[in-house]
């Protein structure tokens, strides 16, 4: 009988699981899907490996579901579909292991009451993050679960790249660069021995560009984060889909003395309200601004191609170089008018960008004479999820 191990990744209004079959070297998928709009129009979706529909179900509108309903609906669903009663093991995506938690860790109460104390750091996502665990714990306490960090993989940057020049009065408490997107990078560093036809130096100084709906940029020197666009908080770096990304300190001085604006609501502006959204006024969807001939959805795209070059420019810097580039997430995998342009603006570093290529989505989208190798390389966060899961708690075959 398969072991099945169940990764989720839970947010303040969804819950995304994907369940995999342990017995395959491979963590071969079983299903993945959703709970969305939990506190205002629920609905459930799954799909099959092919990536077909094979479950959905909405409540009625203006039901509200916590994430215990959530868990247990999901839970039913495995069952349904014979494959519940097997679940050996469940990997969780938390946003923070703050300076302590620099790998994947198996969750002990000692653990999940230290990853706590991280919520200051990440006040938005590290309690919905944590939920589900308390929540399974209590319901399967015999079943092992395991913390995987947003930030750890940028354990490996130098002091120099992490710190801010701030008093140590600040630094002392933690505010310091930690970078996001960690199991997205990893992920891809562990796929870039796999491309065909490597060039020499692929594994030397990689940039990579996770541009999804958070979007942010990494050095990797050897497979080895030595440099991340995200800082303190997922705001920092790039523009994203509603967030500002970098910003001058002052514009928050500003906001509060002249504006008269409180916390929350400069929260909600830079987080909700920023990025391709604020700049378009239309959406902060990219598919949306491709679509549209409005001049302000034109140039929120030209500023967020500008942003990603010129922070590109820094990732370089800090790499002294680069040999590769790979474009990641929604936007870096199906955009191949957003990865054009950024090559385009790239072009000074030694990209020969081939255009047959990227329209063909690759994997190689520069020609065989670039001097820099520019990829293509689809991100799977739940699957390196799953791949420490299964590492940590030896869910192994029989
Ligand atoms: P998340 O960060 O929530 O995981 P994704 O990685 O799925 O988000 O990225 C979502 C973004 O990808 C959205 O801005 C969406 O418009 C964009 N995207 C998805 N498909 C395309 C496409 N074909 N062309 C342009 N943008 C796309």
């Amino acid at each position: 009988m398969a072991n099945i191990l169940l990764v989720l990744n839970a947010g303040s209004s969804s819950i995304k699981f994907s369940a995999y079959d342990a017995d395959t070297d491979d963590l071969q998928l079983v299903t993945r899907g959703q709970v969305e709009g939990l506190f205002s129009a629920p609905r459930f979706a799954a799909y099959n490996a092919r990536g077909e529909k094979s479950g959905e179900h909405a409540w009625r509108t203006g039901d509200t579901l916590e994430h215990a309903d959530a868990i247990a609906h999901i839970s039913a669903y495995l069952r349904g579909l014979g494959v519940g009663h097997r679940l050996k093991a469940v990997g969780h995506r938390v946003v923070h292991g703050g300076a302590q938690f620099t790998k994947p860790v198996i969750v002990t109460e000692h653990v999940l009451n230290e990853l706590e104390r991280l919520t200051p750091l990440a006040p938005l996502h590290q309690p919905h993050n944590l939920k589900p665990i308390h929540i399974i714990a209590q319901r399967h306490p015999d079943v092992p679960q395991v913390a995987c960090f947003d930030t750890a993989f940028h354990a490996t940057q130098p002091e120099v790249a992490s710190a801010f020049a701030l008093p140590e009065s600040l630094t002392r408490r933690g505010v310091r660069r930690y970078g996001f997107h960690g199991l997205s990078y990893e992920y891809v560093s562990t796929q870039l021995p796999n491309l065909p036809n490597l060039p020499d130096g692929a594994r030397g100084r990689t940039v990579v560009a996770h541009l999804g709906n958070g979007a942010s940029l990494c050095a990797l020197d050897a497979g080895r984060s030595i440099a991340t666009t995200m800082g303190f908080t997922a705001l920092d770096g790039l523009m994203m889909g509603t967030r500002c990304g970098n910003l001058d300190p002052g514009v928050l001085l500003y906001m509060i003395d002249e504006l008269g604006m409180n916390a929350r609501e400069i929260e909600d502006v830079l987080y909700r309200q920023s990025g391709l959204l604020g700049v378009s006024g239309l959406s902060g969807d990219m598919r949306t601004l491709i679509a549209s001939e409005d001049s302000r959805a034109r140039f929120a795209i030209e500023l967020y191609v500008y942003r990603i070059a010129r922070e590109a420019g820094s990732m370089i810097a800090a790499l002294r170089g680069i040999d590769t580039l790979v474009f990641t997430a929604g936007v870096g995998e199906n955009s191949a008018d957003t990865r054009r342009r950024v090559c385009e603006q790239l072009a000074w570093c030694g990209i020969d960008f081939d255009e047959q290529a990227n329209v063909a989505r690759g994997p190689r989208i520069s020609k065989d004479t670039s001097k820099v190798g520019v990829w293509i390389v689809p991100t799977d966060e739940e699957l390196m999820i799953a791949r420490h899961t299964r590492n940590l708690t030896s869910v192994t075959r029989g």
